[in-house]
């Protein structure tokens, strides 16, 4: 139902992986992980804008993504694949020319024997926890299958969003050591990990939510502006309650506006009651829950009620909209639904 307009700046994006990319040095290589649909915003269209600028290595969590964007990359791009060779998925692998990030022993011998001749790489697990080769398999692995020698070789930080946080400098030794004698390129930092500092950036940094204006990157450009139609409004006495289980009640005359999206477009639950939405730059608060379709503001402070407001923009941030919501910008982003009219700008 949403006819809401989500207006996806590239321009911005562009701008975004440019300082990220000038943040290291000219021999460290910038990508960009575009996995997730480009973290909601349309993985094609962004792919290709940073193409234009100089990216040239893509990432993606899965062979389906990755052969998505090989379409519209062309053939010399080269594109990994986080969740690396996965049963069933040796031939997508194989025709779309996806490297996997090999993560375990069993992935090794799976691309070892259904594709020995294709290229792959390898992801470490460094104290994540999550995905990726253990110290002492990946030791075997070097030993077993000295001429296989990986394309890259990455670990990926826990808490890098969080500068003092122990954890970095035990990763960054970790993944140092492990690597140590490999002559093939390395990469540790996503957004944060650049932030982080030099010593992280390795061979290639792998920047994803820097590009699509998010923390930890704080001089990212804004990247989204999310607007929604007003429906209807209506007028309340004292007393009378709005949305559903009526946790809303107004204490005063009140004007209630409508607007159009809800938590099936990404607008999510616990917005309700919390979070503001924008009349040309004045804040209303979102009045009781947050519904499947719509949303309900208190617009009564206000002398005109605009055809549109906003939920995104100028004056609010994706991670101040997901602070709101006890969330973090890569959830509200990657949420944000199909049912607004997308608007790309700054192509
Ligand atoms: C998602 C992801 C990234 C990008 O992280 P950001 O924090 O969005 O920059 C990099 N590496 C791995 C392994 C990831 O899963």
């Amino acid at each position: 139902m949403s006819n809401g307009t989500l207006t996806i700046d590239l321009e911005a994006i562009k701008s975004n992986w440019l300082a990220l990319d000038s943040m290291s040095n000219n021999t460290v290589e910038t990508a960009a992980v575009v996995k997730a649909n480009a973290y909601g915003l349309g993985a094609k269209q962004i792919s290709l804008e940073l193409a234009k600028v100089g990216a040239r290595k893509f990432f993606v969590a899965s062979a389906e993504e990755g052969s998505e964007i090989r379409a519209t990359l062309g053939e010399e791009a080269k594109i990994y694949i986080f969740s690396g060779h996965l049963a069933g998925k040796s031939s997508i692998l194989q025709q779309s020319k996806l490297i996997p990030l090999l993560n375990s022993p069993e992935q090794n011998i799976r691309h070892q024997q259904n594709l020995p001749t294709e290229p792959f790489g390898v992801q470490l697990d460094t104290g994540m926890n999550r995905l990726g080769f253990e110290r002492a398999d990946f030791a075997e692995f070097l030993e077993l299958y000295k001429e296989k020698i990986p394309e890259l070789v990455i670990s990926h930080l826990a808490c890098a969003d969080n500068k003092g946080d122990h954890q970095n400098t035990n990763q960054l030794k970790a993944f140092s050591d492990i690597t140590s004698e490999l002559s093939c390129p390395l990469s540790l930092a996503a957004t944060g990990g650049i932030i982080l500092g030099k010593e992280y950036h390795f061979d290639m940094c792998r920047p994803g939510i820097g590009l699509y204006g998010g923390a930890p990157f704080k001089e990212a450009k804004p990247v989204v502006n999310l607007s929604l139609p007003v429906i209807q409004t209506r007028a309340l006495v004292p007393e009378e309650s709005v949305g559903y289980g009526a946790t809303w009640t107004a204490h005063r005359p009140s004007l209630i506006a409508t607007l159009s999206a809800g938590y099936a477009d990404g607008l999510i639950r616990a917005m309700s009651g919390r979070a503001v939405v924008y009349a040309n730059g004045t804040p209303c608060p979102i009045a009781g829950r947050v519904s499947m379709d719509l949303i309900t503001v208190d617009v009564t402070h206000l002398t005109d009620i605009p055809e549109h407001m906003e939920i995104l923009c100028e004056q609010q941030s994706v991670d101040q909209l997901a602070d709101e919501a006890g969330t973090i910008g890569y959830e509200i982003l990657t949420g944000l639904g199909n049912r607004y009219n997308r608007k790309y700008t700054g192509v």
